[in-house]
């Protein structure tokens, strides 16, 4: 008897035109050569005597379990997943790694996703790639430059997580003066050679114009080959892909008994985490509904209400991490909602490109919101909403992310009298947001103990380290800055 020869696990464009690669190929490239977004061949269906048993794991049991359906073995052996693993989660500060609270005033479950080293969710997914990059590149003997631009807790996440790694390079753009300090320190104050932040000025649009450079930087395939340029934006599928473990975990700690639906309130900016879920969802865990939640620039808050994607005008509100104009995980969703069609995809891309604007035809709409609520929260009811959960019986105190999900939970509870049981994704650590937390206080009250957390606080009795350049001459700057570092 032979053993039966086991399908490779596959990843291919959204777009449809480049010839499919491995999990390795896919998440060092970052996006497909095509310009498309990577996507499994095959999403892998857990059937409810295997949700059963999942239940008990432990978060990295649970993770291992759940991403070895992704990874295909021969690329990385089970004991290798397992040891990288374990690595990417060593310094989150939570013994269940994203523990659940339950708020018994509001009746909602909090899923805190901000117990890692730099205090948000992007800490959750953005260690294990880069671990995992570093596994596949130290086994190729290459390098590469990890070029970014954060508005937030992407920078920050990566800056950490490449800390130290022989094998990257790791350049982190923000716009200066449009992050909290917090954020800042969190990149400037690593001691680490390989890390290289720049603080650039004279930003108009924030995080959009450097998003332009760093499109820049990729548009020029010799330039993209001589910088050895990839990519930890929430394009890596490895980063969605990660994020799909923190609601099946959730879920387990949640329900009554499995087999039971449940309703995710999420922040929603560039729909990573969202995407997670319904990706979640389509791997058979049982979820009535996505709340995706989003402050006034809601791009997705118009999708999902009127069937419309456009662009639309910054303004500067609270909540800078979902503060993004075009989401770029849409066009995953997109692709695995409209029955994995490239075509399709490609087109609607295409006229976005164009136009700056679809209207979906209505049957398309009604698949895509399917299983989807949205509500738009202003940054009034952000701040009320974290008052009123800080002063009322549970105490606790919420950052302004988690409390927009909270807002729109609270909402769907009054529109619908749900009976199903919600979790809201807190998704940053009230410390990171010290000046929010302060508008929600009484004048001269003292920021409470929950708003600082002890690695902000070192941070502060350490030198700054970073570039800093007017946009203008960032290209330029760059360019010649990581040519430099590579041949040191
Ligand atoms: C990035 C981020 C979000 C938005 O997540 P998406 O995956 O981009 O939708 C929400 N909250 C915080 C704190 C973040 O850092």
């Amino acid at each position: 008897m032979t053993l039966e020869k086991t399908e490779m696990i596959r990843y291919k464009s959204t777009r449809g035109t480049t010839p499919p690669v491995g999990f390795d190929e896919a998440i060092l490239s970052g996006f497909a050569a095509d310009g498309g977004l990577f996507v499994p061949d095959t999403i892998p269906l857990f059937n409810p005597a295997e949700l059963e048993e999942m239940a008990q794991l432990e978060y990295l049991a649970l993770a291992e379990r759940i991403i070895r359906r992704f990874i295909d073995p021969v690329i990385m052996p089970d004991h290798d997943l397992r040891k990288l693993l374990r690595n990417s989660f060593l310094y989150f500060d939570a013994e269940e790694t994203v523990p659940v609270v339950y708020l018994n005033q509001s009746d909602l479950h909090v899923l805190e996703l901000f117990h890692g080293p730099t205090l948000s969710f992007k800490d959750i997914a953005m260690g294990f790639l880069i671990n995992c990059m570093d596994y596949f590149l130290a086994r190729r003997g290459e390098k590469l430059s990890l070029v970014l631009a954060t508005t937030g807790d992407t920078g920050p996440a990566a800056a950490y997580a490449s800390a130290g790694k022989k094998t990257l390079e790791c350049w982190p753009l923000y716009p200066k003066g449009m992050i909290s300090e917090e954020q800042e320190r969190q990149m400037t104050t690593l001691d680490a050679a390989n890390v290289h932040p720049v603080g650039v000025e004279g930003c108009a649009s924030g995080g959009d114009d450097l998003d332009i450079i760093v499109a820049n930087l990729f548009a020029d395939p010799e330039q993209k080959e001589e910088l050895k340029l990839s990519s930890v934006n929430s394009i890596n599928w490895c980063r969605v892909m990660a994020q799909t473990v923190h609601y099946f975990f959730a879920y387990f700690r949640t329900v009554d008994k499995v087999g039971d639906e449940i309703i995710f309130s999420v922040p929603t900016g560039a729909f990573g985490n969202l995407c997670a879920g319904s990706i979640a969802r389509s791997m058979g865990l049982p979820v009535n509904q996505f709340i995706c939640a989003t402050n006034d620039n809601g791009t997705l808050h118009r999708l999902f209400s009127n069937g419309i994607l456009s662009r639309q005008e910054l303004k500067t509100p609270v909540r800078s991490a979902i503060d993004i104009v075009v989401p770029y995980n849409f066009w995953r969703f997109l692709y695995l909602t409209c029955g994995q069609d490239p075509t399709s995809v490609k087109m609607y891309m295409s006229l976005f490109e164009e136009q700056g604007m679809i209207e979906f035809p209505a049957a398309l709409w009604n698949k895509l919101r399917q299983g989807f609520i949205s509500y738009s929260i202003s940054d009034t009811e952000t701040l009320d909403t974290m008052r009123s959960i800080y002063r009322g019986p549970d105490g606790y105190l919420l950052d302004p992310h988690g409390a927009v999900a909270v807002a729109a939970a609270k909402r769907y509870q009054e529109e619908t009298a749900a009976e199903l049981k919600i979790v809201c994704l807190a998704t940053a650590h009230p410390a990171k947001f010290p000046l929010v937390i302060q508008q929600t206080l009484e004048q001269g009250e003292d920021l409470p103990e929950a708003a600082l957390h002890q690695t902000l606080e070192q941070a502060k009795n350490r030198f700054h380290h970073l570039r800093t350049c007017h946009y203008g001459n960032l290209e330029q700057a760059l360019t010649r800055a990581m040519k430099r570092q590579l041949l040191k």
